[in-house]
């Protein structure tokens, strides 16, 4: 069944094991299946042999986990061939030729360092030093002081502005009081509570994926004024407060709005100033609908948790949903299942009228664009979406502000040891709380 055979005690010193194993179909999988809503049965008959029967030694662990982390798409279509370099799995020389010549030497972000993400760092509209800049924090390669140490030099490894930590990247532009109430006072207005570079990493590729280009400028600029900020301190000695510094990211904004929508300009994507306190708040669903929102968090290597709240049009909550999914490796198609998670719930409770919400930009994008040349998987996954959509009453799905999607990002990141669980009711009080929170403000 596997290529070169797999045995888990002859690894390591049986060349076979360098053999990456082939997966074939058996007569013994498809026994009971009828057609394409026998998904899940495939996977558990998977899920059985990889994990419990006699006939483990086809797969060791890891590979069971991979196998059940490949998403399925409810419909019944064909399989095909795809390239998972390019954005919509399309084969390009290009990426090919990039495949095989970069080697992935980085210590920063390494989860998304697909052509899709770093595309998305150099088409924003930067000046060409602060893309610079933003692409080698994601690499996590900025010289600071715990960086330097690391490469040998010695250097004093402190803040040099409070002096109560390492000066590690998380510090510089989370951890440290200055650089927190930058993050406040800006027009973003909030940071996360990140303690280590590796956590930040994982913002970073969320919020780039996931976020819209404008909001995604600001985390860079932010982080650029914090950067030049302690470099400023560093090397001449100068003090900026964090009002003069979100001033000059505000000033940089400015500048790059203004020549994006200069006459002569070929790009017609206007950046917009981050909106108003409105945009940030939860919005009750208009009379006889229900709102769903979802949200995911990664949970471990090869885990993904997904968040689904579902409110009526008083804002009261009539369910909340948490499970967990395996090994993927994509934030958005993690996202794109979160949708149809919560959409078959929804189905299988009768709800007719829905408004669906998540702070995925990729995933509506995808929604909206349906296209046959699209070969990803979040394209495979909201063609379910659509199709379950269909057949509700009346159906939507938007893009919202991630402030805005606190609750089901909250349900996502905290509640991930109940999962799988549905509640309708005896709710998780903090969830109440939030959601009152979310109607009372
Ligand atoms: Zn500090």
């Amino acid at each position: 069944m596997m290529n070169g055979g797999y045995e888990d005690e002859n690894e390591g010193n049986n060349s076979d094991n360098d053999v990456e194993p082939i997966l074939t179909i058996e007569p013994w999988m498809l026994q009971g299946l009828e057609g394409p809503d026998d998904d899940d049965i495939f996977a558990k008959k998977i899920q059985r042999v990889a994990l419990d029967g006699e006939e483990h030694i086809y797969f060791n662990s890891a590979d069971a986990s991979n196998i059940l982390g490949v998403p399925l798409t409810m419909r019944n279509i064909d399989d095909k061939l795809i390239w998972p370099h390019t954005k919509h799995n399309h084969f390009s020389v290009k990426t090919a030729y990039h495949f095989i010549t970069v080697q992935d030497s980085v210590s920063g972000v390494t989860t998304s360092s697909t052509p899709a993400f770093w595309q998305k760092i150099w088409r924003l509209k930067l000046p060409q030093h602060i893309k610079n800049f933003f692409w080698r924090l994601c690499h996590g390669i900025l010289p600071t002081r715990d960086n330097l140490v690391r490469r040998g030099l010695s250097v004093i490894t402190d803040c040099p502005r409070c002096f109560t930590s390492q000066e590690s990247i998380c510090h510089i532009m989370l951890g440290c009081s200055w650089a927190q109430m930058i993050w406040l006072i800006s027009p973003l207005g909030y940071f996360p509570p990140l303690s280590s570079d590796a956590a930040f990493f994982d913002w970073l590729v969320d919020r780039i994926m996931c976020d819209s280009p404008d909001v995604v400028i600001w985390i860079a600029l932010i982080c650029w004024t914090i950067w030049t900020g302690r470099n400023a301190l560093i090397f001449q000695d100068k003090m900026y407060s964090p009002q003069e510094s979100v001033l000059k990211a505000q000033s940089l904004f400015m500048e790059i709005q203004d020549s994006s929508t200069s006459p002569g300009c070929t790009q017609s994507h206007s950046l917009r100033i981050p909106r108003s306190r409105e945009a940030y708040r939860w919005q009750c669903p208009s009379r006889h609908h229900y709102k769903m929102n979802t949200d995911v968090a990664k949970i471990s290597d090869v885990e993904w948790s997904i968040g689904v709240v579902i409110r009526s049009d008083q804002g009261h909550l009539f369910m909340t949903g948490i499970k967990t999914i395996l090994a993927l490796d994509e934030v958005a198609v993690a996202e794109a299942l979160g949708i149809r998670w919560g959409l078959q719930i929804a189905q299988q409770c009768h709800v007719s009228k829905l408004k669906v919400e998540t702070d995925c930009e990729v995933v509506v994008n995808s929604f909206n664009a349906a296209s046959a040349t699209d070969l990803s998987l979040v394209s495979d996954i909201m063609a379910d979406c659509r199709s379950i959509g269909a057949e509700l009453e009346s159906f939507s799905l938007r893009h919202i502000y991630r402030e805005s999607n606190h609750v089901a990002h909250f349900v996502a990141k905290q509640l991930y040891h109940f999962a799988p669980c549905i509640w309708f009711d005896a709710f998780p009080i903090s969830v109440l709380n939030l959601v009152n929170s979310d109607v009372l403000t």
